[in-house]
């Protein structure tokens, strides 16, 4: 009865959604700060070129920047694994931005290159560094990313340098810094990258692994139905979310006639096989039915209806009592019927803040015990 609304999602998937997440959430710090770079650079380039060219790559850059961080707030507002179906669009977009970005970079970087003294250019060269190191870190997440930004960026700007400057000077040692540099980001992703996605694969088996526990401590194992404990536990929230107050409830208590004689008769495994198949049954005639049904004890359950009335709860009872007799399990040494039944007590109430789920599960015992007594295979409604 309870329908848990959980996607299936494969690992593969999961970790790359988690990649992703991570991803943006790094573009956080590096957006804002490649920003601040940027503008600074540019006053400096305006200050020594005011040609229309710097100007309309800062609107460029800056668009661009807008973008990718209004991409991050989109992503950052998706529930959990929303985003999976669309993973290939962000994948592909995301690696045109890399491209993207790291080409709008070199462009600017060679322009400047043209335009602005050595010393300027070695200490822009300096905040690059700084800025690329935190960029590729955040790149590391995203192989595909990190190799078409720097194909984009770096490449460009080490053949550059290699073509344009004279040797021995200050430019050609930058330029060797670059490679340096360069080598040293290619040798550390790797790691990071592992570093990374077996952090992201930890978390994922954990999720994985407490909700599986949790799982398995909220079933029976034999009928793989609710147990008691989650029944009580459910019991408060289920009418909290169906807007409980003030609205009606049920709970019917039911329970197989007979089990100890048929289990005398029959054996205990023959017996657990009855209640297996006894509680399938109630869990398909109340598949559609608002609430929870739970295995109470060895041959009881306990059913949970929520803004139900009186008719409605007798009719279920009704329908659940026919249903065991229909499945026609024979049970010979029964003094109600040749088959396996049940007995049901149904209580109702008005649900309430303080509600007392054992005074209500007390009155449907009664209603059962008074089934029982007036015969079996029924049920009863307490008053
Ligand atoms: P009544 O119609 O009054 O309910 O009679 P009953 O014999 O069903 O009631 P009683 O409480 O005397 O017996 C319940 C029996 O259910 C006792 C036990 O043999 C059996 N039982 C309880 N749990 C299990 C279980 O997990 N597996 C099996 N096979 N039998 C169980
Ligand atoms: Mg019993
Ligand atoms: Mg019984």
């Amino acid at each position: 009865m309870v329908i848990k609304g959980h996607m299936n999602i494969d690992e593969e998937t999961k970790l790359s959604v988690d990649q992703h997440r991570l991803f943006y959430q790094q573009m956080r710090t590096t957006t804002p700060l490649q920003a601040v770079v940027v503008t600074c650079w540019f006053g400096v380039l305006m200050y020594h070129d005011s040609s229309v060219f710097p100007k309309l790559w800062l609107a460029i850059f800056m668009t661009f920047l807008a973008f990718r961080y209004s991409v991050y707030l989109k992503i950052k507002a998706w529930d959990d694994y929303r985003i999976a179906s669309h993973l290939n669009s962000v994948n592909r977009k995301g690696l045109i931005a890399a491209a993207v970005n790291g080409l709008l970079w070199s462009v600017f970087y060679i322009y400047s290159y043209n335009h602005l003294s050595e010393q300027w250019m070695l200490l822009f060269s300096a905040f690059v560094i700084i800025l690329m190191s935190s960029g590729f870190i955040t790149l590391a997440i995203h192989k595909y990313s990190f190799y078409a930004f720097f194909c984009c960026f770096l490449v460009p700007i080490i053949v550059f340098i290699f073509m344009n400057c004279e040797k021995e000077s200050t430019l050609f040692f930058m330029s060797i810094m670059y490679i340096f540099f360069g080598f040293n980001i290619l040798s550390l992703y790797k790691n990071i990258n592992k570093t990374i996605i077996d952090s992201l694969k930890s978390v994922i088996e954990n999720k994985r692994l407490a909700s599986r526990l949790e799982e398995l401590s909220n079933t029976d194992s034999l009928t793989t139905l609710s147990n008691r404990r989650h029944f009580e536990e459910t019991f408060y929230s289920f009418l909290m979310r169906s807007e409980g107050l003030r609205k009606k409830f049920a709970i019917l208590m039911v329970d197989i006639d007979y089990f100890k004689l048929y289990n005398d008769n029959y054996g205990h495994l023959q017996g657990d096989i009855v209640i297996e198949q006894v509680a399938k049954e109630l869990k398909s005639v109340l598949i559609k039915t608002p609430g929870l049904i739970a295995r109470y004890g060895g041959e009881e359950f306990i059913v949970l209806l929520v803004n139900t009335t009186e008719s409605d709860s007798e009719r279920v009872a009704k329908t659940l009592v026919r249903a065991v007799e229909a499945l026609e399990i024979e049970s010979k040494y029964s003094k109600t019927s040749p088959f396996v039944t049940i007995s049901v007590g149904v209580a109702i109430d008005v649900s309430t803040d303080e509600i007392e789920l054992k005074e209500v599960i007390k009155r449907s015992d009664l209603a059962l015990y008074k089934a029982k007594d007036e015969g079996r295979n029924r049920y009863s409604l307490h008053p």
